[in-house]
């Protein structure tokens, strides 16, 4: 029998972010629970990332299990074109009742990068359905990270690696620097003010840009961000799909600001990190502009597998242990022992700045270290840690035990230590 690995140097698995050439061969896990991944050679490292940020409850929750059992016996799945089924209407309706505001219309997807391409749509279409043409550009911000679709991609930072190439091919849109200075706050009103004909909304990662490098704001910039946007009459698109559900401290990072976005985008953490599930969710007024006697005013998107049941079951599972667990305190908890943790770091020569919100640790190196060193590097101190460009950083489960916690700390220590 052929090993995963001897597979994988045939080429029939396609890698995610992988030089296909070069690359070492993936290690193989074979089990998860709690916050531990277990390799096929048996080791078991602890997860200091929560399987990118979705793995809020741990790996392998009892209770999410069960319920994803029991929809299984019941009905795995079934399109939602004209039928519609309990775990999704039960979800929706909960979603509402959580989110801030009038954040009431759920339209479910199967990937983050998808429910912000249906946000995108969304706010372009609610132009063209009030009859106002033009309006098709999308404000984002530099470092900002909304996924690997077209629209997604078009709506990261212009200048980021791994998109840049795809330029070309991407609608063009407006970028600013995230308003954390008086000019900064002057130049994000000058042009808004000056593009605000052709722009259909503006899109912001809450709280902490991801993927674009782990840089935070507080919450007054997301409220002033917020309160131009409406100042210029432009929709907000808030994509929480790596800040939602407890990541930042609250259940929902716009909540720090007071501010009710126009759209906001969930996934990662929605189902626990059990199964792919994304949300779209659109407050009243967003919702309204699709209600219309002409069929083509209708929302025109619907993917195969759009509000899956098993998926959908796993999310009210998972909401069930956010109502029931302390998970919003565990963040707090995890928060005090990844700053007292890290800060020590900040005294050596080749650390930038260290960065502690909510449930996220990073640490930013001066230049950008040997990533597959690092890597390694954790790997030998039993840890799964994924560094990316001058950045490395814990986002563990919001569960993880206090000693897991510690170990993965005292493996930040070390390594960032030994990356002269
Ligand atoms: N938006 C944000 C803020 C993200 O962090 C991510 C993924 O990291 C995405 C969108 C894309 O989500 P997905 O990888 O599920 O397509």
């Amino acid at each position: 029998m052929t090993s995963p690995n001897d597979r994988s140097q045939k080429h029939h698995l396609w890698r995610p972010y992988t030089q296909m050439k070069s690359a070492a061969p993936p290690l193989e896990a074979v089990r998860t629970h709690g916050s531990r991944i277990v390799l096929a050679d048996g080791r078991e490292l602890i997860d200091g990332i929560a399987s990118w940020w979705t793995a809020a409850h741990g790996y392998n929750h009892p209770h999410i299990r069960a319920a994803v059992a029991a929809q299984l016996e019941a009905m795995p799945h079934v399109m939602f074109g004209g039928l519609t089924h309990a775990p999704a209407e039960r979800l929706a309706a909960r979603l509402a009742a959580l989110l801030p505001g009038d954040l009431d219309h759920v339209f479910f997807t199967d990937s983050g990068s998808v429910a912000v391409e249906v946000a995108l749509k969304m706010a372009v279409q609610m132009w063209i359905n009030r009859g106002v043409s033009g309006r098709t550009r999308i404000l984002s911000f530099r470092e900002g990270y909304h996924g690997d679709t077209l629209g997604a991609m078009s709506v990261c930072d212009p200048d980021e690696g791994m998109h840049r190439r795809f330029g070309a091919y991407l609608p063009a849109q407006v970028f600013c620097d995230l308003p954390r200075t008086a000019a900064q706050v002057a130049a994000l009103d000058a042009t808004l003010a000056a593009e605000r004909a052709t722009l259909a909304a503006v899109i912001v990662e809450p709280l902490v840009q991801g993927a674009g490098g782990m840089r935070m704001h507080p919450p007054e910039v997301l409220a002033t961000v917020a309160r131009l946007a409406e100042r210029h009459g432009l929709p907000l698109i808030a994509d929480e799909i790596f800040t939602g559900f407890g990541r930042t401290g609250t259940l929902f990072a716009c909540e720090q600001a007071g501010i009710v976005p126009d759209i906001l985008c969930l996934s990662k953490a929605l189902t626990g990190g059990t199964m792919a599930l994304a949300a779209t969710v659109a407050t009243g007024a967003v919702f309204e502009c699709f209600l219309s006697d002409d069929p083509a005013a209708a929302l025109m998107h619907g993917p195969t597998f759009m509000a899956n049941p098993l998926a959908c079951a796993a999310a009210n599972a998972s909401l069930d242990l956010f109502e029931g667990e302390p998970r919003l305190r565990q963040a707090a908890t995890i928060a005090a022992a990844l700053a007292d943790g890290l800060e020590p770091l900040r005294d050596l020569p080749q650390v930038a700045d260290i960065r502690v919100l909510g449930a996220i640790g990073a640490v930013q190196f001066r230049a950008p270290p040997d990533l597959a060193d690092l890597k390694r590097r954790f790997l030998a101190r039993g840890t799964w840690v994924r560094p990316f460009g001058d950045i490395v950083y814990l986002t563990p489960a919001l569960t993880i035990g206090a000693d897991d916690l510690a170990h993965l700390l005292e493996a930040m220590r070390a390594v960032v230590a030994e990356t002269a």
